[in-house]
């Protein structure tokens, strides 16, 4: 079986659409090789060989070998060098590369090839004795940390003290001499670590280096990654093998990353950097500061070092129509590694560049307008859920802030929170409901779980491209980076900043647009939805079918909903409203009354008050279908817990402590979600959902008439069972509905309906429909009762059902679509199988979530509805599932 794919020399095996077999890294290079760019030669070793390396015992199977020698002998031939040959060797890289990026895997090793031979053989090849030997003892160290797995510590201490006997700071301050003798330092480290030299076979250090990347992709970096982001175990990784090209050649010799525009705003500028002499890792590791690409970028910051517009003009102008090509090749945003060896530009890696959720915008938008995407393609890049970044609140630019360090603005947004020095106590603290930000020196892979777990990230090292900027940016996460006036004192757990001290768990605030670094919390204030938000939402309404609602109650709520684009609302718990300090006294009073008179006195006192907030919120939605959901909670939820409390009620009601006590007594329940609640209430005491529907009706009535629109209530009935609970309740409302409408002499249009929220009424939704003209799938219930679990009580098991995958996902926050969506399903079939029109919606937390509003438009429902902040995020995402579904 071909296991082996060559790429390079103006050709390639592949292209980008392989990624599942060549991975990304290896489908990109090919594809790039194939379009004619300068793409060293090399091979990529399928992702199926990762399985079978692990069925070989951990080796790579006779055949997979004898297909690697040979694409060898076909990069040999392209660069007319020779794989261990002492006067003209060919040194290779060896790249991990699974389908999508994955930091955790096996770092790159560079200069493989090189032994106590072709290091002379290449010193003299070059002309360039300083080059062969740094090539050689950056080769050491890095074979000796990610292959041989020894301490890396040993060699950067090496290199530190070199440089200190030297009397220099940067490493290309050490001359040949110097690096020849690091490099016998080196081979003594190996030596006495390992007990046997530094493998000095060619041959064997490939091997040894393919093997250490499939072995790699087992390891428990590898593992949380593909965890966190939900890759499966058995893609496994490709190996890419690839001619080297030299950036530490020299002052005409260079390395560097850049993005096509800027990944954080969007902008369509390039956003880089680079480093003169140097190879790939300098620029990531932040051994040396990098210099800008531009010129602008460069003045802008106030930097000094020339960019590379400035230092290398021409190659520099090269680079510049490779990007534009490359964009328009891919139409997307481009992440891209470049090496200049002696003045030639050599591209070594293009991916979609990741970027934050304004950055997505912007480009999406401005693609449409160059003319590289459709409108439709550009809703569908944009990850909804990554939406909720923009639409949260950031800092208030007017508020007071005590600066304590500034960094680098790596990823934008704000966050405040308790300072935390490692990843493993950050997601300790998480866990125990401290927002967490995670401060470090720098971050590598090791900290991916603690990156997760925090609010925000702080590292005092590394640039706009460091690891912690580029993985923060990908999670969402703010991120100051490069805050060079701190420092972290691991052992007393403290950070020191500027002669000040900040003690771990005491409080501040990072500003990712800024970089400022802050003590304490600072006030925040609401985004701002116009430009391309409002464009490409207007793009994602074209191509929506789901209406989508917003759960409000308060008015302000409703406003805030909106204006983010609500259609209505899908509920409104009046509940809610029985907590305001003016009515919560007759709320008690009349759940305190020991007969129907004394409730119907104290509910006396609630009509108007309620009628006053069902008419303020009909105002405000102005004639936008509004579903008001009667009284759900339990009544003793109403009450105090405590003594303090019984008192405090007893004096406002004027009854006497002993009754209240009684009452209270009484009301208590075992098991109050399951209890007196929902329907359950209105059947037993009608009195109290009679109250409720005549406040809805006297408002509508009331607002119709004051603004001559029309007011269409839709009164819904929780916890609803049996078809039985919901036709006596209906009849209670009709009832009221008519009683009204003679008194005012004005009739109005209006629904009733019901949740469904319980199994049986799932199963039953036929009968049931009979009685209803809408259902709303209330799924919160619906998946504490059809899974058994409360939702309060989850958080302590849910985290390891998750990672064994007894459920794909938190079912509380992406629906559990085999288990509650089967129900969903069949009771929106058997409702409309009674009743064609019968209108469906979804109002549980998962209304706003993106793969449950997938699933809801696969079923047809005719709405969603989510919290007011998550309305823009449902309108894309009922947008995409419209434009998936075709
Ligand atoms: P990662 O996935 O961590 O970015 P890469 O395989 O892309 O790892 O390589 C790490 C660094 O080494 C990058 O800067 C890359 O450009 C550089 N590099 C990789 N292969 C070569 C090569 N053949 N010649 C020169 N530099 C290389
Ligand atoms: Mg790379
Ligand atoms: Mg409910």
């Amino acid at each position: 079986m071909k296991s082996v794919f060559r790429f390079g020399g103006g050709t390639a095996e592949g292209d980008a659409t392989q990624k599942e077999l060549l991975g990304g890294k290896g489908a990109n290079l090919a594809e790039m090789a194939g379009i004619g760019l300068a793409v060293p030669p090399g091979l990529t070793i399928a992702t199926s060989v990762c399985a079978a390396y692990y069925d070989a015992g951990g080796r790579l199977p006779d055949d997979v070998q004898a297909q690697v020698l040979d694409s060898l002998a076909f990069i040999e031939g392209v660069t007319a060098k020779k794989f261990g040959d002492a006067t003209n060797p060919l040194l290779v890289s060896v790249r991990s590369g699974a389908r999508v990026s994955m930091p955790g895997m096996m770092d790159t090793v560079l200069n493989l090839g090189l032994n106590d031979q072709t290091v002379e053989g290449l010193a003299a090849a070059s002309g360039n004795a300083r080059f062969a030997w740094d090539s050689y003892r950056r080769f050491i160290q890095m074979y000796g940390d990610v292959v041989l797995e020894l301490d890396h510590y040993a060699f950067e201490d090496a290199l530190e003290i070199a440089k200190e006997d030297k009397g220099v700071t940067q490493d290309t301050g050490l001359d040949a001499d110097d690096l020849r003798k690091l490099v016998a330092r080196y081979m003594a480290i190996v030596e006495q670590a390992l007990g046997r030299p530094f493998p000095q076979d060619p041959h064997e250090q490939l091997w040894g280096a393919i093997g250490a990347v499939f072995g790699s992709w087992r390891s428990d970096r590898a593992r949380t990654y593909r965890r966190l982001n939900d890759i499966p175990e058995n893609w496994g990784t490709a190996v890419n093998v690839q001619a080297m090209v030299f950036g530490n050649l020299g002052d005409t010799s260079a390395t560097g990353v850049a993005f096509t525009r800027d990944p954080s705003t969007g902008e369509h500028a390039w956003y880089g950097e680079y480093l003169i002499n140097a190879q790939g890792e300098d620029v990531v590791a932040g051994i040396r500061t990098p210099q800008y690409l531009t010129k602008a970028a460069r003045e802008k910051a106030g930097a000094k070092a020339a960019s590379m517009e400035e230092a290398m003009p021409v190659v520099f102008a090269e680079l510049g129509r490779t990007f534009d090509l490359l964009e328009r090749h891919y139409r997307d945003m481009q992440d891209i590694e470049f090496t200049v060896e002696d003045n030639r530009l050599y591209i070594l890696q293009t991916r979609s560049g990741k970027r934050t959720a304004k950055a997505a915008l912007r480009i999406a938008v401005d693609m449409v307008g160059e003319g590289l995407i459709t409108e439709a393609e550009a809703v569908k890049r944009v990850d909804a859920s990554a939406m909720d970044q923009l639409l949260h609140p950031t800092l208030d630019p007017k508020a007071v802030r005590d600066i304590i360090a500034r960094g680098l603005p790596a990823s934008p947004g704000a966050a405040s929170g308790i300072v935390v020095l490692d990843s493993d106590s950050a997601e300790i603290r998480a866990l125990a409901g401290d927002s967490v930000i995670l401060v470090r020196t720098e971050t590598s892979p090791e900290d991916i779980h603690g990156m997760h777990a925090a609010r925000g990230i702080l590292t005092a090292r590394g640039g706009m491209t460091s690891h912690a900027a580029v993985v923060a940016r990908g999670m969402g996460r703010p991120c100051v980076s490069g805050a060079g006036g701190i420092s972290i004192d691991l052992v007393g757990r403290t950070v020191s900043t500027g002669g000040r001290i900040v003690k771990e768990g005491d409080r501040i605030t990072i500003d990712g647009a800024t970089g400022d670094v802050m003590l304490g919390d600072v006030p925040t204030v609401e985004p701002d939805l116009s430009g391309d938000f409002g464009i490409l939402m207007e793009w994602a309404d074209k191509h929506r079918r789901l209406k989508v609602r917003t759960n409000a109650e308060t008015p302000e709520d409703c406003r805030v909903a909106r204006q983010f684009g609500a259609e209505g609302i899908g509920l409104c718990r009046t509940e809610h409203m029985f907590f305001e300090p003016s009515r919560i006294t007759a709320v008690r009073r009349m759940i305190l009354a020991e007969d129907t008179a004394g409730r119907e006195a104290a509910l006396a006192e609630l009509l108007p008050e309620q009628r006053a907030d069902f008419a303020e919120i009909f105002r405000v939605m102005a004639g936008l279908p509004v579903t008001i959901r009667l009284l759900d909670p339990p009544l003793h939820e109403f009450l105090p817990h405590d003594d303090e409390g019984l008192a405090d009620v007893a004096a406002a009601t004027g009854l006497p402590e002993t009754l209240v006590r009684r009452r209270i007594n009484e009301l208590h329940e075992f098991n109050p979600m399951l209890g007196h609640r929902g329907c359950r209430l209105g059947i037993t005491y009608p009195e109290i959902y009679a109250m409720q529907a005549r406040a809805i009706f006297e408002a509508a009535v009331k607002v119709a008439q004051e603004t001559g629109a029309a007011v269409v209530p839709e009164v819904m009935v929780p916890l609803v069972a049996t078809a039985k609970e919901l036709e006596l309740t209906k009849a209670a409302i009709d009832a009221e509905a008519a009683a009204v409408f003679a008194a005012t002499g004005t009739t109005l249009d209006y629904l009733v309906g019901t949740m469904i929220e319980l199994p049986r009424a799932a199963l039953r939704a036929g009968d049931i429909a009979a009685h209803a003209q809408f259902f709303s799938f209330g799924t919160n219930d619906l998946t504490q009762t059809t899974l058994g679990i409360s939702r309060d009580d989850s958080a302590r098991f849910m985290g390891p059902y998750v990672e064994k995958g007894i459920y794909p996902k938190d079912p509380f926050v992406s629906i559990d679509e085999d288990g509650v969506g089967e129900l969903v399903a069949l009771a929106a079939e058997r409702g409309r199988s009674v009743k064609p029109d019968l209108k469906l919606g979804i109002c549980g937390e998962h209304g706003g979530d993106p793969a449950s509003i997938l699933f809801c438009e696969g079923l047809g429902l005719d709405y969603v509805s989510c919290s007011p902040y998550r309305v823009p995020i449902a309108r894309l995402a009922a947008a995409q599932a419209a434009l998936k579904k075709g």
